[in-house]
């Protein structure tokens, strides 16, 4: 890891987001090329043979390597701090990749009960189908997640901050508990992304992503990557030549991109996050305000200490129920009615109803998800407009 004879060796995050991942070719071209091709040609016979038996690395076929894809999976390593990057067609397809490659059948999960709803699906469905158990634990309850632990763990699995309500994860103590019994710990670090938390510093073996949301950032493309250690990345690698969820090399081309605005982004969703929260608080509509940016926030100290900023998404309970919401979210005119979130346009939701829609009353209400419950991804207009746009919600309700 600690190459130092790597040129990019102890340079910034910023400057990673720009400069790694790239292998210019002969043309001499500035920006990074789009590799659209699904296979390559050999100069001989021999050197097919070669590159068949892994005698000769290069490439053979866009399943196995694509040199567009391994730019961005390098430069998304460099950012996160992993020894290696496998990127895959989707989010999902990582967290499954992840899975497949690394648990085997016997195996049990701790996963915390708080992350992506389609996670939590693949792991009660179609995991549990291959003898992989799964126990759900509260993601701030460390002490859960320590008896939940069986001898047959192989893996923690975890997203922090959580959605929409903000809870933060400890990961240093997560991963002590993880080296303690020998296993894995996995953390989803799509609501942050590497500029502004680090997972693998703070102990984490693998990190996932959903590229589709911020690392994207402008809503166009879906995908995910895994990160790690090599070892482990070998392992996914083969995983997806052999079952083949990749990612595309055009959709690689835009994550790569994406990537170098990254910082600048989540910097701003983060300030205007904030200032949304703040403002949210002071509103006569508003009965609670959930962002861990906020003092009063029961994950404030933690997210202070292992992230450099708070994100974009947040979450407030507006003054009467289920109507008060909807009216609330119908009055907007800027904002996007949509569950996507890491977009330059602000996206607004009502939980209860979407993404926690297929939850029993009794699981959305031990989740905090109450009818009143509005979740906001709050992207790159301007601050004013955005409040606007949300007090035309509250002129509505009585
Ligand atoms: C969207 C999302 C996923 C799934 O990613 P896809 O790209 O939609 O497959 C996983 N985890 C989190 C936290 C997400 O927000």
């Amino acid at each position: 890891m600690t190459d130092t004879n790597d040129p990019l060796h102890g340079l910034h995050l910023d400057t990673l987001a720009v400069r790694a991942g790239i292998s210019r070719t002969a043309e001499g071209e500035h920006a990074e090329p789009i590799f659209l091709t699904s296979s390559y040609v050999f100069d001989s016979a021999e050197q097919a043979a070669a590159r068949f038996s892994g005698e000769e690395s290069g490439n053979v076929y866009s399943r196995y390597t694509n040199p567009t894809v391994r730019g961005f999976e390098q430069r998304l390593a460099a950012l996160e701090g992993g020894e290696a990057a496998v990127a895959t067609a989707s989010g999902m397809a990582a967290i499954l990749s992840t899975c497949m490659a690394l648990l085997k059948s016997g195996d049990h999960v701790v996963c915390s009960r708080d992350v992506f709803g389609t996670t939590i699906n693949l792991f009660s469905k179609y995991l549990a189908k291959f003898g992989v158990t799964v126990t759900f634990a509260p993601l701030q309850d460390i002490d859960a997640w320590r008896s939940a632990v069986q001898a047959n763990t192989a893996m923690l699995f975890t997203e922090t901050p959580s959605n929409p309500l903000c809870e933060v994860a400890d990961l240093a103590a997560m991963s002590q508990l993880a080296r303690e019994h020998g296993c894995l710990l996995v953390v989803d670090n799509c609501f942050c992304t590497p500029a502004l938390q680090t997972p693998l510093s703070l102990g984490a073996d693998i990190v996932v992503h959903s590229a589709t949301k911020y690392l994207d950032g402008q809503g166009r493309c879906v995908g995910g990557a895994v990160v790690g250690g090599a070892e482990h990345m070998n392992e996914v690698l083969t995983f997806l030549r052999t079952c083949g969820p990749t990612m595309s090399a055009f959709n690689a081309w835009v994550f790569l991109k994406g990537l170098e605005t990254l910082r600048l982004r989540m910097d701003a969703h983060s300030r205007s996050a904030l200032a949304l929260a703040r403002w949210l608080v002071e509103q006569p509509a508003v009965e609670k305000v959930y962002y861990a940016g906020l003092e009063d926030h029961p994950g404030h100290a933690l997210a202070c200490a292992q992230q450099s900023a708070f994100g974009g998404v947040l979450s407030f309970r507006v003054k009467g129920g289920r109507d008060a919401a909807w009216h609330c979210i119908d009055a907007t005119q800027i904002m996007s009615l949509t569950a996507n979130l890491g977009d330059a346009k602000t996206t607004i939701v009502h939980p209860a109803t979407t993404t926690h829609g297929r939850l029993s009353d009794a699981e959305r209400a031990a989740a905090g998800i109450t009818g009143n419950l509005i979740r906001v991804a709050v992207g790159l207009e301007h601050i004013d407009d955005l409040k606007a746009d949300l007090q035309r919600g509250f002129d509505t309700l009585p």
